[in-house]
């Protein structure tokens, strides 16, 4: 905490990690002999740049720019791109360090990485954002590469984004290099399903959590924080799971909707008129928008929080258990505080920490890798095959671990454990790098 000041969701990320490592530690002396742990919390390299760019008045803007390699053990950096007015270095670091161990439980072989700025498109036009994405690019592309860094999407940066910054890397660099960035239009070299993978990946996992304790999601009252990529398509693979969804919500507050939400206005409004969500209360007038409300008071049997980090405290984790609540899937990294999730784990519901539950968005990025290396394209239905087998197993995987540490249903502990155990074997082979 003294090397890395004012860093707080950072401290809070490798806390949350650290805590649950003592067992391993004390199975296996030789991580500790070799500084594992302190080799592992800092990242192996820190970009931060400069970006100017003009809007359409004419007038400049400058930016700050992140990339954070935070781990390349077990393969090229891979992780997404935040755009977003909050994004400091301390916001890369934390996801780029939880993103080592969620890359690690896919089995894929990706390294940890994060980037971003604090750049805010909402409420830019699409010639701004193209602007803002060139000069993102031109210092960004020197430092990437389909063998070295491999970045995505994140909050801010969609399809649109990511068409600009993989055309400005083209047109530098002079070459199609397709696996340097993913999230991809599947029109030009993208997997079909990435779009949908991590929300998807998000309703599978909390199926397979239900399926253990002999339960499922058919029939169950849903709520689902956010409205961006991973909340859409959480709700919508709920939905074809026979659920129903409730409350969805933005920033600006939520939407109430007890006859369930009609995910085509969520898209439209969202997804193509990049509109508000209060916009879905004046086109159903049933439903109700609550400005500034918290959607964990809303009851439910399921809740999805798929928006931001630390967006559910203890009192909204104690409300949801007093509501019923029997199962949360994180879509989002990191959304529950650490009261919350004790709350959680006091109560013995079904809790799948976003390292596990979100991890199907980079598992489907490692997917459209794997696509493009061979010149090849994957129907719909094969690429979601392969998603929903990724999911089981690292549900089997946390489980399993959990289990051999002593708590199967802790989940937490089955993701921390199985994901730096992979990761510290290989640093070990390294030598001291
Ligand atoms: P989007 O930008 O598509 O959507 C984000 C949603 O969350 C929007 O509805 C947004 O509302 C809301 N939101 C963002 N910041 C805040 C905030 N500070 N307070 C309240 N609401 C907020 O992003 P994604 O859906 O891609 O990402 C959502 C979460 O999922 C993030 O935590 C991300 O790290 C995580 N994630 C994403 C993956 C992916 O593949 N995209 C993969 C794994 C995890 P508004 O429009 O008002 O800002």
């Amino acid at each position: 905490m003294q090397r890395n000041p004012g860093e707080s969701d950072f401290h809070q990320a490798v806390k949350e990690v650290v805590e649950t490592l003592g067992p391993v530690l004390h199975k296996h002396p030789e991580y500790a002999e070799h500084k594992i742990i302190e080799r592992i919390c800092e990242p192996e390299r820190q970009i931060i740049f400069r970006v100017p760019w003009q809007d359409d008045n004419g007038e400049v803007h400058i930016n700050r720019g992140f990339r954070v390699g935070f781990n390349s053990a077990l393969g090229p950096y891979k992780g997404g791109l935040r755009f977003h007015p909050s994004v400091y270095l301390g916001t890369i670091k934390f996801l780029g360090f939880e993103q080592v161990f969620k890359n690690a439980i896919t089995g894929m072989p990706l390294g940890g990485a994060k980037g971003g700025a604090d750049f805010d498109p909402k409420g830019r036009s699409d010639s701004e954002v193209m602007r803002f994405c060139q000069s993102f690019m031109t210092e960004l592309y020197r430092h990437l590469g389909e063998y070295t860094d491999v970045p995505a999407g994140d909050i801010g940066v969609g399809g649109r984004e990511i068409g600009y910054l993989f055309g400005q890397y083209k047109r530098i660099t002079n070459r199609y290099e397709s696996g340097v960035i993913t999230g991809k239009n599947p029109h030009w070299s993208g997997s079909l399903v990435r779009r949908e993978a991590t929300g998807y990946g998000c309703a599978f996992f909390v199926d397979e959590m239900l399926k253990v304790r002999h339960d499922t999601i058919e029939g169950k009252i849903c709520i689902v924080s956010g409205s961006g990529n991973v909340a859409i398509y959480a709700m919508e693979k709920l939905l074809a799971l026979g659920a129903k969804v409730v409350a969805c919500s933005d920033s600006d507050g939520v939407i109430h909707h007890p006859k369930g939400i009609h995910l085509d206005t969520v898209k439209r409004l969202k997804e193509i008129e990049r509109h508000r969500i209060c916009d879905y209360a004046s086109e159903h007038k049933d439903a109700q928008y609550i400005a500034g409300g918290n959607i964990w008071d809303i009851p439910c049997q399921i809740a999805m929080p798929c928006a931001t980090q630390n967006e559910l405290d203890e009192r909204s984790a104690r409300q949801l258990i007093a509501n019923g609540c029997i199962a949360v899937g994180e879509g989002a990294n990191m959304p529950t505080t650490p009261g919350g999730v004790k709350a959680f784990h006091e109560a013995k519901i079904a809790y799948g920490p976003g390292k596990a539950a979100n991890a199907g968005g980079v598992a489907t990025s490692a997917l459209e890798m794997q696509q493009n290396a061979s010149r090849d394209a994957w129907s719909f239905e094969f690429t979601e095959k392969r998603l929903q087998e990724i999911m089981r197993n690292i549900h089997h995987e946390c489980y399993e671990t959990a289990a051999e540490y002593g708590d199967s249903s802790n989940y937490v502990i089955g993701s921390n454990i199985s994901g730096f155990h992979r990761v510290a074997e290989a640093m070990l082979a390294f030598g001291v790098i």
